[in-house]
């Protein structure tokens, strides 16, 4: 839940257990805070994605936004994994300085064999942002992915923009 209110000078977002795990970047939890930004700056709050802006925002460590309170630790499990590692899509490797990390079984966050730890990538490599899936194809990228449910091999058409599985449904 989010709850956007506007006070003298300022107006202030507060985040409820904020569903964020279908955010490009979000890193694999519910988000809880509370922002703080002085209103001429409150137009560079883009509606729909609040939270993406502000965190942004934020990061920039500018206009004086002042964030409150941290992300929440609820990590929800995966239901799929992309079938190549983490290290195909360019994402940030462990602390410890190993690439050849794994889908950990959380969501957002990848597992470190050398430190037998899941982590929260620094970054989402070609995650970040929307995905040029034909620029990708070009690349050679695949998106192929696995059910974990079921250890079925689910194939990413590339031209319909989809998984297979996806595409059974009427
Ligand atoms: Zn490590």
């Amino acid at each position: 839940m989010m709850h956007r209110k506007e006070t003298g000078k300022s107006v202030v977002y507060r985040f409820d257990e904020f569903d964020a795990f279908g955010m490009a970047s979000a890193p694999g939890a519910s988000f809880v805070g509370t922002f703080i930004v002085p209103k001429e700056h409150a137009h560079r709050v883009q509606e729909g994605n609040e939270l993406g802006s502000l965190l942004n925002l934020y990061d920039e460590k500018v206009y004086g936004i002042v964030l409150r309170k941290q992300w929440s630790r609820a990590k929800r499990r995966r239901t799929w994994a992309y079938y190549y590692p983490p290290k195909a899509y360019e994402m940030a490797p462990c602390d410890c300085g190993n690439e050849d990390t794994h889908w950990s079984e959380f969501e957002g966050h990848l597992w470190c064999d050398r430190c037998q730890k899941d982590f929260i990538p620094k970054h989402n490599g070609l995650f970040d942002g929307p995905i040029p899936v034909r620029v990708a194809a070009k690349l050679g990228v695949r998106f192929d992915r696995v059910i974990l449910a079921t250890d079925r091999l689910d194939r990413f058409d590339m031209d319909a923009g989809k998984w297979e599985s996806e595409k059974e449904r009427p």
